[in-house]
């Protein structure tokens, strides 16, 4: 095994990633290593790459990514894996197993959790060191390409869908088609809800009418008036990374709709007290899953084969990559293959 590896690293927010060759870390008790195969980037490497600061309590420089797939190559004291076992390196790292949120069997809201690509180094690299009691089963048959989104952006989007308390016949509004939307249509249908999709792009609008939305309307002044034609809104959950979606929002919805909050907007959005006394809307959030809601989803994801649009580049090409992401230019998902010359 190589000594050194391509890794791509953020040595400074608000500047690009630096890709340099670095020692391949050695496996601690619990831990293994990991050679990677794919990792999706996801819109929180961008959040990350762009913010004021680094992660409190994140190594620096700091490998990005929370999207792995790839095998076992080597494994610490203490560990059971065999060799050449296929997983997936997801969103947590690790939790302290002792807070109200990890004995509640909420783990992924640990405030004292580790992340990959956040506070624990990431997938943006050739290896990468998972604690084995974290570590995702990842079927053999699955596309290492194809499945790593399922580690964030499907999870997140099942978790979401769970929070929607969608059943048969329930108007649901997909609010952004992007990778995590394309998840959560897909899922919101195996729930037996009505899907609408609402985007700012055509094309991602095409490819949710392809996936089984029942109607597809663009982003502007009267998709509400379009949602409330059709019944109204009893679920949204919300991908689109802007404030602007708000008053969409709330005009689409019916009462006590369950509003889910999935993508992450940091500015404030204005909230009338008065509305929700009246209407009885619940307003939630969702953050990625724990390990029992990873276990569920990728039995599902495997069951019904589960996919997004995928676009393969290399983890050289990484900043164009970003740099696509954040201008919205990405129909579904990237995946860093790291097999690609
Ligand atoms: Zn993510
Ligand atoms: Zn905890």
């Amino acid at each position: 095994m190589s000594e050194t590896m391509w890794a791509a690293r953020l040595q400074q927010t608000g500047q690009p990633l630096v890709i340099e060759k670095i020692p391949v870390p050695k496996p601690g008790p619990g831990e293994l290593l990991v050679r990677l195969e794919a990792s999706g980037i996801c819109h929180t490497d961008l959040h990350v790459a762009h913010g004021a600061n680094f992660p409190k309590g994140a190594p620096q420089p700091l490998t990005l990514g929370h999207e792995g797939i790839g095998k076992v190559v080597d494994k610490g004291p203490g560990t059971t894996t065999a060799i050449g076992t296929r997983i997936g390196a997801p969103w947590l790292h690790d939790t302290c197993g002792h807070c109200r949120s990890c004995l509640t069997g909420r783990e992924s809201y640990c405030p004292s959790q580790l992340a990959h690509g956040y506070t624990a180094h990431g997938t943006y690299a050739e290896y990468v060191i998972v604690k084995e009691s974290f570590a995702a089963p990842i079927p053999g048959r699955f596309v290492a390409q194809r499945a790593a989104p399922l580690l964030c952006a499907g999870i997140t989007a099942f978790g979401g869908v769970e929070k929607a308390d969608l059943s048969p016949g329930k108007v649901v509004v997909i609010l952004g088609c992007g990778g995590l939307g394309q998840y959560g249509l897909q899922l919101a249908r195996l729930a037996g809800a009505r899907v609408i999709a609402i985007d700012v792009n055509a094309d991602k609008l095409d490819q949710a009418r392809l996936m089984g939305a029942e109607a597809c309307i663009p982003a502007d002044d009267q998709a509400a008036d379009k949602v409330r034609a059709l019944g109204g809104a009893d679920a949204v959950l919300n991908f689109a990374p802007t404030a602007r979606i708000w008053p969409l929002v709330t005009d689409m919805v019916n009462n006590f709709a369950t509003i889910v909050s999935v993508a992450m907007v940091e500015e404030p959005v204005p909230l009338v007290l008065e509305w929700l006394t009246y209407n009885g809307v619940n307003i939630t959030g969702t953050s990625v899953g724990t390990r029992q809601q990873m276990l569920d989803f990728l039995e599902l994801a495997d069951r019904h084969d589960l996919g997004i649009d995928i676009e393969t580049v290399r983890l050289a090409d990484i900043n164009h990559a970003l740099a696509r992401l954040s201008r919205g230019e990405v129909r579904g998902r990237l995946v860093i293959d790291f097999a690609a010359a």
